[in-house]
């Protein structure tokens, strides 16, 4: 298709249907507004897709699979996916019965050392966690006693005043430290400071980083407010039952088509762009102010990803038996084991032994797998745009902590940064995060930036809201916005909310 066919009348395009293109266009078409969605693969979902990647019958999220930050998002939760029927079958989070096991590296002899182990229940966790757990129940404990008042802080980070002040602060208090230095003040136990720089190499690479706190303590207390779950059948539920709301308020989607220049689209007077920033420059250079072109193309991406997808013919042979009721489990051992990994990633080197992320979704989920066979996934992170196989490492890193793991793979499916970028142009240089992330990416998006017009409608706006582009009408939505990677939908809903505000002259920027 050279251009896209559309029927006249809308008022709104939205261009990539990931979960913020989706939530975007949903929350637009819910304010009465015409709306077209249009997407470059043939399949909606961007980083929610659901494939057979290695043999009929195995079912394998190729993006995301663990939805705490879904479950726990006032943009999904707004959206009221509960209420959406998909032919019958109602979209469904199930929860592993353990949500993050984290296990030490073996012995050479007697026993395996103890996993940490985060539990929905903080004193169940707390109790394993030995002499630490006073700790963890007086840090991580406190901040889950927030409820959905912290994700919904956490989420919200450019509102002022901001979203649930105490919590925000208790947050910042603990998060702001690099974890390289934080795990070691506030644990004293090898597994606990294993732990939490786990959770951060999650969050976001460089440990030695400031703020590197922040996304492992939201991480760690979603743990014990709504879990880690996982979407029965996929996540490619989500993004269907997503499209299901958004057709029902009467949008239209066009996958298979991708949008090389706004030229291409209906002009309508709102357009959103679920796209990053260098994306963005590609499709809609001739509408930037020259200025904003420039600072969008000097985005700072991040390291990439290696991920492994196993078809396997019986569960993970894990040394410590707890770790098979785990949905997630973090493998890189110690404080500085894990340190030295994401560093050497930060350096643009290859580490001997990755942290490696790893997910089984077979753990709740039958469906995913034939019966009794399971499936497999893993990351870990690499330089940006490397080419270098990490299947090897990857795969000796989970030997190490499940000795018969190997003989258990059936077949696999590897995706490095190239394929990761065919997969979804999203991922520049296999990075899933939209961009290197650091603390004041995930307060700014990609450029701070003043707009001289608005302080002179309203001197509060004078700091652009990092959905905004210099072009009246336009917007940013992808994770490269705040609050970040993750599926929440919250950088579409909050793109949508300014877009509507302006579109309605409430934002006095329409004049
Ligand atoms: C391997 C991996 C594992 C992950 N695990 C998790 C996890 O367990 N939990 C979690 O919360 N998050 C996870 N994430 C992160 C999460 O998937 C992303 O943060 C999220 O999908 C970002 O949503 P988005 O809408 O901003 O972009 P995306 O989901 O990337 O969607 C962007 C969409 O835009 C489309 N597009 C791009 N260019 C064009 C164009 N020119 N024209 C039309 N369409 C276009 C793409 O095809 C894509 O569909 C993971 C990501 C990866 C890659």
């Amino acid at each position: 298709m050279g251009t896209a066919e559309h029927p006249d009348g809308l008022d709104a395009v939205v261009v990539g249907a990931g979960p913020n293109g989706l939530v975007a266009a949903a929350t637009l078409a819910s304010a009465g507004l015409r709306v077209l969605l249009v997407e470059a693969a043939d399949r909606i979902g961007g980083g929610l897709r659901t494939e057979e990647l290695t043999l009929p019958g195995f079912r394998h999220d190729v993006c995301s699979t663990v939805h705490p930050l879904a479950l726990a998002s006032p943009a999904l939760a707004g959206l009221d996916l509960g209420a959406v029927d998909l032919a019958g079958a109602r979209l469904r989070l199930a929860q592993p019965q353990i949500p993050l096991a984290h296990p030490m590296p073996p012995r050479s002899a007697g026993p395996p050392a103890q996993a940490a182990v985060v539990h929905r229940s903080i004193a169940e966790t707390a109790a394993g966690l030995g002499r630490d757990g006073p700790t963890w129940t007086r840090t991580v404990g406190r901040l889950a006693r927030h409820g959905l008042a912290l994700p919904e802080a956490a989420l919200h980070p450019f509102d002022l005043p901001p979203h649930h002040p105490v919590a925000l602060a208790r947050l910042g208090a603990l998060g702001l430290a690099p974890v390289s230095t934080s795990a070691r003040l506030l644990f004293r136990t090898a597994a606990a400071r294993g732990l939490l720089a786990g959770l951060a190499a999650h969050g976001t690479v460089g440990l030695e980083a400031p703020g590197s706190g922040l996304a492992a303590l939201v991480l760690a207390a979603l743990a014990h407010i709504v879990g880690w779950p996982l979407a029965v059948g996929g996540s490619q539920s989500i993004a269907d039952a997503l499209a299901a709301r958004f057709i029902g308020l009467g949008g239209q989607i066009i996958t298979g088509f991708r949008v090389r220049s706004l030229a291409e689209l209906p002009p309508t007077p709102i357009v959103v762009l679920d796209l990053t920033p260098r994306q963005v420059v590609q499709v809609a250079a001739h509408r930037l102010p020259v200025a904003d072109a420039r600072r969008l193309a000097r985005h700072r991406y991040g390291p990439g990803v290696v991920k492994v997808d196993w078809a396997l013919d019986g569960p993970v042979p894990w040394a410590d038996p707890a770790l098979a009721r785990a949905g997630t489990v973090h493998l890189g051992g110690t404080l500085d084991e894990i340190t030295q990994a994401e560093r050497a990633v930060v350096q643009d080197r290859h580490p001997a032994r990755p942290f490696v992320i790893v997910v089984q979704a077979s753990v709740v989920d039958p469906t995913r797998a034939p019966p009794g066979a399971q499936t497999g996934w893993a990351y870990c992170h690499v330089p940006r745009g490397s080419t270098v196989d990490m299947t090897a490492v990857i795969e000796a890193q989970v030997e190490r902590f499940a000795p018969g793991f190997t003989e258990r793979i059936l077949a696999r499916h590897v995706m490095g940064p190239a394929e990761l970028e065919e997969h979804d142009a999203n991922l520049v240089g296999g990075d899933i995060a939209g961009g290197a992330t650091s603390l004041r990416r995930l307060l700014t998006g990609p450029r701070l930036s003043f707009d001289l017009r608005r302080l002179r409608h309203d001197p509060r706006t004078l700091l652009r809201p990092p959905w905004a582009t210099g072009t009246p009408g336009l917007y940013l939505a992808s994770a490269a916005t705040p609050p970040g990677p993750g599926v929440h939908g919250m950088s579409g809903a909050h793109a949508a909310m300014l877009a509507l505000a302006e579109y309605r002259g409430h934002g006095r920027m329409r004049e």
